[in-house]
């Protein structure tokens, strides 16, 4: 995972200086949401669409609640394209378009036509909430990927799941980006949840 280059136009520099240092975000409460997330860990285990589906938009629907905000609508689709279209941030397994508060996260890879992990699907869509929250409630339109935005992502996904979060240790790049060392942040270990 690797951060956008810090912007250069100053009206856009705070944004992603707020969202860099931005370290935590508010969680919904542990139940229904750990359960909504093991029942999507089965629904994909069945490769069942329709209840993947459901139990995503579930778990939107907890974290919109926490911010009090309108839950964006999570549509799950089968097989990832291999081109992308104009007007939406792209991830690699998702996207989420700001016009119409919509993720749309794919369930099964371009080339092998397989479904994807768990692990991955949720992430995914915590990454999407993440870009969600912080355009409708962090008053953050760019929704930059900065630091911040990879430790609340991943604090949020922590969270879902019911699984202990790492320190995300990074690497300083040439050109002013960031990167996540993987390694350092395996070797680390994991932390306690509830910031
Ligand atoms: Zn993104």
């Amino acid at each position: 995972m690797l951060t956008d280059k810090p912007p250069r136009k100053a009206s856009c520099k705070d944004e992603f200086q707020r969202s860099d240092t931005t370290l935590t975000l508010s969680l919904p409460p542990e139940l229904p949401v750990n359960t909504y997330a093991a029942l999507l860990e089965a629904a994909l285990r069945e490769e069942d669409r329709r209840a993947i589906q459901s139990f995503c938009n579930k778990i939107a629907g907890c974290v919109a609640e926490v911010y009090e905000v309108e839950a964006p609508h999570i549509r799950v689709l089968g097989v990832r394209p291999l081109e992308e279209s104009k007007g939406a941030i792209h991830e690699t397994y998702g996207d989420y378009t700001f016009e119409t508060s919509e993720i749309r996260l794919w369930m099964r890879t371009a080339i092998l036509e397989k479904a994807t992990s768990y692990g991955t699907l949720l992430s995914t869509l915590c990454h999407e909430l993440c870009h969600h929250i912080d355009v409708v409630s962090m008053d953050m339109p760019n929704t930059f990927h900065t630091r911040g935005f990879y430790e609340r992502a991943g604090l949020l996904y922590h969270h879902v799941r019911g699984t202990p979060r790492r320190t995300l240790v990074w690497d300083q790049q040439q050109n002013s980006t960031f990167r996540i060392n993987w390694p350092a942040t395996m070797r680390g270990g994991a932390v306690k949840t509830g910031l």
